[in-house]
């Protein structure tokens, strides 16, 4: 039927938009001015880089462009925040504050800090992947100096209660930071109501250029360098701005926002019809996730008696790309984090498939994914010794 690729991975990455790439081009070509210069062709450039920089600035609420800083994507934003604000403020404390479900760029760093004179509290979730509010309360110590918390999941697309958990950061003189490169471009955010401090986002998830991101940093907070260089980003983040990728970037999340709300009920009806459908006509389904307090575009079951590993590779040569887990995790042998905090037995957080929508998707993409996947799925589950057993008694 379709021989073209279906493309349901949008939560690992994104194409980019052919009008944010028509944006870009210049940058690369005629107006390749270093914006530190001082002629003309330079002007050019930090022209576009200021405007840019108002531009994401709106798009999140921020009260001034100089709260954002370009980095080269959100694992170097989530970095710098974290490593940035502990050093920032080690006079304050050592505590930090955040989950299980985090993305690596997040846990990771953490795990590093925790070597080395930190103390982490990792948060747990209920079985749709959401914190406890007092239990974060709970947590807090008077050397808590930051929370940080993801704005929505990559995995299973649950959205945390961003503006409450704000509020009790706050409420205690803490600082607040959200890995929102899920949520930004996707869902409203406003770091000005929704209390944040820092914010990670990501050009790639929302049709800009990979290994372009922002970190934004409200008016006030302290930060230290993680990289030492030149003065550009106010001496914060040295390095000759990546114009081309900065202005596709601003372009993608202008396009997306302005588009957020059309997008969005299109995006929704599409993931309820995806989720209804298949766990009516394929038994032993279930969605990992919360029902309604999750991204548009995202979708996870998880298929009794299925290694979603090898429902990655049958559903790859129909042509359908999706993905099991994260992208990071997909290398590993490891069930995901992030299934396994959600309450998953190992042989089911195994057996998971996310399907990440995007604005291009269609119904026939959702028609292709049904005419293709009871049968796989039924083929597999012969070949499963666990499931030939359990049909037998
Ligand atoms: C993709 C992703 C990242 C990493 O962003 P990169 O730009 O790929 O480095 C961090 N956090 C979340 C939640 C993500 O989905």
């Amino acid at each position: 039927m379709s021989c073209s690729t279906v493309y349901f991975d949008h939560g690992a990455t994104t194409f980019v938009r052919p009008e944010v790439l028509a944006k870009m081009l210049p940058y690369f070509g005629q107006s390749y001015g270093n914006a530190s210069s001082v002629y003309s062709l330079a002007k050019i450039s930090r022209y576009a880089l200021t405007n840019a920089r108002k531009t994401i600035a709106e798009c999140i609420n921020a009260s001034e462009e100089n709260e954002i800083f370009f980095t080269s994507g959100g694992t170097e934003s989530d970095n710098w925040a974290i490593f940035g604000v502990t050093e920032a403020y080690k006079n304050k404390g050592n505590h930090i504050i955040t989950t299980k479900i985090e993305h690596h760029a997040v846990l990771n760093t953490c795990e590093y800090l925790e070597k080395n004179g930190c103390d982490v509290t990792y948060l747990s979730v209920d079985k749709y992947g959401k914190i406890d509010l007092n239990e974060l309360e709970n947590a807090i110590t008077d050397k808590t100096f930051l929370i940080s918390i993801m704005f929505a999941n990559n995995e299973i697309g649950t959205i945390q209660p961003v503006k409450e958990i704000g509020e009790i950061a706050h409420k205690h003189g803490i600082l607040f930071h959200t890995d929102a490169v899920q949520a930004v471009g996707h869902i409203p955010v406003d770091v000005q109501s929704m209390n944040i401090d820092l914010l990670s986002m990501s050009a790639h998830k929302f049709n800009g250029p990979k290994g372009v991101g922002a970190l934004y940093v409200k008016k006030g907070v302290k930060i230290s360098n993680c990289f030492y260089g030149g003065a550009q980003e106010k001496n914060k983040r040295p390095g000759t701005e990546n114009v081309p990728s900065i202005v596709g970037m601003a372009e993608a999340l202008k396009t997306a926002c302005d588009e957020m709300i059309y997008v969005n009920t299109n995006l929704t009806r599409m993931r309820d019809r995806i989720i209804k459908e298949i766990i009516q006509n394929i038994p032993d389904v279930i969605l990992n996730g919360h029902p309604t307090d999750r991204l548009p575009g995202n979708v996870n079951l998880s298929f009794k008696y299925i290694e979603g590993e090898s429902l990655l590779l049958a559903l790859d040569l129909k042509n359908i790309c999706a993905s099991s887990g994260s992208a990071c995790t997909s290398a590993s042998l490891d069930p995901s984090h992030v299934l396994l905090a959600i309450g998953l037995p190992h042989e089911i957080a195994h057996g998971s498939l996310r399907i990440t929508l995007g604005y291009e998707n269609t119904d026939d993409d959702i028609d292709y994914l049904f005419s293709v996947l009871p049968e796989i799925v039924e083929r597999l589950r012969n070949m499963s010794p666990l499931y030939n057993k359990e049909r037998k008694e």
